[in-house]
């Protein structure tokens, strides 16, 4: 089957793009939490692989190279600047493979490479500005090379470091999917308002814009609806499953009002404490509904992803993907099921049980 690129995808049909990777990798063991680097890539490369094989399973179209916070201050960070390189290229390697990896009758899926906020941009420090271009320009190189079919620039929190990212993807030629992350203020941290910072990106040539990150459907969803308006170019939404509010409209201070006993040593829920401030599947369903419905066509959920969130993305979009196999089937619950098999005196116990 012939491969569509991103663009030709979009022009007919949705594309789902699976994230959140951070989070799944340090759930299973393999990823110290606040740190958030993805050395897996080199030190436990199966066990990447099976985290992308996993949310392909789930209907993923496109593979996103684990590179997130791959970057060179990261990796300075840990004292690790030798292994930027090595890993940055393993772990687009092991998505190329897993991307190429589908059924005989099916189409591959999408290698994305990635590149994300930094952390060092400083609206005011021109060297600094600089240093984050040849960041993004490397590890946009080493995509390249690897065979990444477009880049995603993601989680920018300011407004201008986004626009330098776009502006290193395009120097690639490859298609650029930028999405934003403005914190609890509402607003990007250099001062632009989230819906002029979208126009800026379409006005500048990226070919998808939206949101990720940070913000769960609650409180990511009222931006779409005003970006929808503002913008004509293709739009992306990826939120985290987690039940943000207006008061507190990022994971990072979201509290856990719900009786907690053994709050998390660091003080806050942010980020190894947020479980029971999850949303359940149906809510991701029904924000990919509304996105859907919206117009929105690149959809996926950011940290904090499960394979069964990415299952409810695909299913509604009204696909049949090869994880919707195990979907739930309630009518066999030996209590709560309708199979005629269920014994009377079970199924009326149910509701002391
Ligand atoms: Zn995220």
């Amino acid at each position: 089957m012939k491969k569509r690129n991103l663009l030709e995808r979009l022009e007919v049909d949705s594309v789902i793009c699976a994230e959140g990777f951070l989070f799944e990798a340090e759930r299973r063991g393999y990823l110290a939490s606040g740190e958030f680097v993805p050395e897996l890539a080199l030190e436990n490369p199966e066990a990447l692989k099976n985290i992308h094989k996993d949310f392909q399973h789930a209907g993923s179209d496109v593979v996103e190279a684990f590179t997130y916070n791959g970057h060179r201050e990261k990796m300075r960070v840990i004292g690790k600047e030798e292994l930027l390189e090595p890993l940055n290229r393993s772990a687009l390697q092991i998505a190329k493979a897993v991307a190429e990896d589908v059924q005989k009758d099916q189409e591959k899926n999408l290698l994305a490479g990635n590149i994300s906020n930094t952390n060092i941009w400083d609206p005011k420090d021109k060297d600094k500005q600089n240093e984050v271009r040849s960041m993004f320009s490397e590890m946009i190189g080493w995509s390249v090379e690897e065979g990444a079919d477009f880049v995603i620039g993601e989680t920018f929190y300011f407004a201008e470091e986004a626009f330098a990212a776009l502006e290193e993807i395009k120097k690639s030629n490859l298609p650029a999917v930028i999405t934003i992350s403005p914190m609890g203020e509402n607003i990007m941290r250099d001062g632009f308002s989230v819906i002029d910072t979208c126009k800026e990106l379409e006005q500048r040539g990226a070919d998808v814009v939206g949101m990720n990150c940070f913000r769960g459907p609650n409180t990511m969803m009222p931006y779409l609806k005003e970006i929808r308006k503002a913008i004509q170019c293709h739009m992306a939404a990826l939120p985290i499953p987690y039940r943000t509010t207006t008061e507190q409209p990022t994971f990072f201070n979201l509290d856990d009002t719900k009786g907690c006993t053994c709050p998390a040593p660091h003080g806050r829920t942010f980020p190894t404490a947020l479980d029971p401030l999850y949303c359940n599947r149906y809510e991701i369903k029904s924000f990919a509904e509304e996105a859907n419905a919206l117009g929105i066509k690149y959809l996926g959920v950011c940290c904090g992803a499960a394979p069964i969130h990415i299952r409810e993305v695909a299913e509604a979009l009204g696909r049949k993907v090869p994880a919707s196999r195990y979907r739930e089937k309630m009518s066999n619950h030996f209590m709560y099921g309708t199979n005629e098999r269920i014994p009377k005196h079970i199924s009326d116990y149910g509701d002391l049980a």
